[in-house]
């Protein structure tokens, strides 16, 4: 089906504002950088899932699902979003949750974790190799007691979901275009690769000129990443009909930004958070934009991005995590060695 022809619910305010960022421009002294606030989408605290959101919401109330099934890490941004739409909606949500032990509720409820609770969705929370099991079972269980479930995989990155930043690039591209600035890359922070597909998709189709970069946000093969990546971007083109083709090296991923695991803490990140919110007042989170940040921070050091280039930061949202971290922020910020680095959270704690 046409990109354009999608049945999209539409969740997100659009468009992001796409800002200017002199403070930290000054501060690395390198590439003019600018800043597409794709944590203002809205939807529980905003963030890139909500442009995914819109067309895989939609297809689902096209299909009339009633029930929602997904899965995610404990303190995830994609089931806060994902929750947040089905409760505006109306339907129904389950969320699998992974976490160091089946059950884990949380020390206290915070980040992510709370905004589940208060939404009153309901959750629950296997260890990573039980993840499968219990979602082939909730299907069925769902389907038993006469609802329409309907399944989204982690991060919603399949073509549905690349949908939303093929539009997010349409929208950049428009932007550049009115406020008469040529990019040369963007940087964000890739995980399930969806979003990283659509932006490559969208660059491509539209003729953007904008080289996309992704800073892995665990420190995996990148080969297996950019390979995830690709398979997404063309099967996008695929459905949506879209006319390009995919280099090898359109899709650009870097692994040396993750610190020892997703969502663990490390001095790269931590100074990241801190140097974004003390030049420009931006508050961005450990687990995917400090990710992003701490790349964009060195390639600028190291001058593979220089005053000829004009950088997009792509602020993909997750504040809500950043209070969980406020232990080795603190540290952090007080000079000290971090207490650590590994959250109790994640399931790689036990
Ligand atoms: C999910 C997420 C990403 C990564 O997007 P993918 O499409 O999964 O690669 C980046 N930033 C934040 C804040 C996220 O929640």
């Amino acid at each position: 089906m046409k990109f354009s022809a999608l049945p999209r619910a539409r969740l997100a305010s659009l468009p992001t504002p796409l800002q200017y960022l002199p403070n930290l421009t000054k501060k690395l002294g390198g590439p003019r950088i600018w800043v597409k606030r794709d944590d203002l989408t809205g939807l529980a605290f905003g963030g890139n899932k909500a442009r995914k959101l819109e067309y895989l919401m939609g297809d689902a109330l096209e299909k009339k699902a009633d029930y929602i099934v997904t899965h995610a890490g404990f303190h995830s941004n994609w089931c806060t979003q994902t929750a947040a739409a089905a409760v505006k909606l109306g339907m129904k949500i389950r969320l699998i949750k992974t976490g160091p032990s089946k059950g884990y509720d949380g020390e206290s409820w915070d980040g992510n974790h709370l905004l589940h609770r208060l939404m009153g969705v309901e959750v629950l929370v296997v260890r990573p190799e039980d993840t499968r099991p219990t979602i082939d079972a909730s299907m069925k269980e769902l389907k038993d007691k006469g609802y329409n479930p309907y399944y989204m995989p982690v991060g919603g990155s399949i073509a549905l979901g690349a949908a939303g930043y093929i539009n997010a690039m349409l929208e950049l591209t428009y932007q550049q275009a009115d406020q008469g600035i040529q990019f040369s890359h963007l940087v964000h922070a890739t995980g399930s690769g969806g979003t990283q597909a659509g932006l490559v998709a969208g660059a491509k189709a539209f003729n953007a000129g904008i080289k996309v970069i992704g800073a892995m946000t665990s420190p995996n093969e990148k080969e297996a990443q950019a390979n995830k990546v690709k398979e997404i971007t063309l099967d996008s083109k695929k459905q949506f009909e879209l006319d390009f083709s995919l280099l090898d090296d359109d899709v650009v991923v870097y692994n040396e930004y993750a610190g020892g695991g997703y969502g663990f803490m490390s001095e790269g990140k931590a100074e990241a958070v801190k140097m974004l919110a003390d030049t420009e007042g931006m508050m961005i989170d450990p687990v995917y934009t400090a990710v992003a940040a701490a790349c964009l921070i060195d390639l600028a050091r190291k001058k593979k991005l220089t005053k000829k280039d004009n950088v997009v930061f792509l602020h993909t949202g997750g504040v809500a995590a950043l209070f969980p971290y406020r232990e080795p922020l603190k540290a952090y910020v007080q000079g000290k060695s971090l207490p650590w680095t590994i959250p109790k959270w994640s399931p790689q704690s036990q």
